[in-house]
């Protein structure tokens, strides 16, 4: 099956966002005069629905007050969110062959937008979502509304929670290892595929032209 359509995450997806994301995790579990996280610890613990993470470091607090003071620390550092390597190269590849692509992102959308300036991704990007905290229990609306056939569409994610959301949409479904979660528990949630990065995908669509069934014929042994 041809692919049609590309539902892209954000963070860890096309931009590394982790330094700011981290430390305003940090801030918050100061603020609960609670110890600090290391990288690997917030590698191994923070999850989508981000509502499910708090629930488990920051029990009881209500969110609002999680959500303030997450702004709070986090503006100051959003200086340090950067594109990703390859992922300018992957939308103007995927644009060039009238792919209809999508945004789908749990990301603020202040934050989203304050970035555009510096990062101009929105051109590329047709329909984006964003401030979307729960994507499995959203995706269904923006199949339909869409009128996406799931066969013909690609859910690009660094996340579980990005997987389980394809796999609810019945989408195919590349995990990339370029944001915040490691390898094993990517595998566990069993994507089609798994992709060091966006080059590695485009070498693949490319080769593959753009059939899927075909990717992952080639790719055999990559995941
Ligand atoms: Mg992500």
């Amino acid at each position: 099956m041809v692919l049609k359509n590309i539902i892209f995450d954000w963070s860890g997806t096309l931009v590394n966002d982790l330094p700011p994301v981290m430390g305003a995790t940090n801030y918050i579990l100061r603020k609960l005069g609670k110890e600090e996280m290391t990288l690997d610890e917030f590698r191994a613990e923070f999850c989508l629905p981000f509502t499910r993470f708090y629930e488990r470091v920051a029990p009881g607090v209500d969110p609002r007050q999680l959500e303030t003071w997450f702004h709070e620390a986090y503006i100051p550092l959003q200086d340090k969110v950067e594109a990703l390597e390859h992922a300018e190269v992957f939308l103007q590849f995927v644009k060039s062959k009238r792919i209809r692509t999508f945004l789908f992102s749990s990301m603020h959308q202040q934050h989203y937008e304050s970035l555009q300036g510096r990062i101009a991704f929105n051109q590329y990007l047709d329909h984006p979502y964003v401030g979307v905290w729960d994507k499995k229990a959203r995706i269904s609306e923006l199949i339909s509304k869409h009128e996406l056939a799931p066969g013909e569409t690609l859910f690009i994610g660094d996340m579980v929670h990005d997987i389980e959301t394809a796999h609810h949409g019945k989408l195919r479904s590349c995990a990339v290892l370029t944001g915040y979660t490691l390898l094993e528990d990517l595998r566990r949630s069993e994507p089609d595929l798994i992709v060091e990065d966006l080059r590695v995908l485009q070498g693949l669509l490319e080769e593959a032209n753009w059939d899927w069934d075909a990717v992952l014929e080639k790719s055999n042994g990559v995941k």
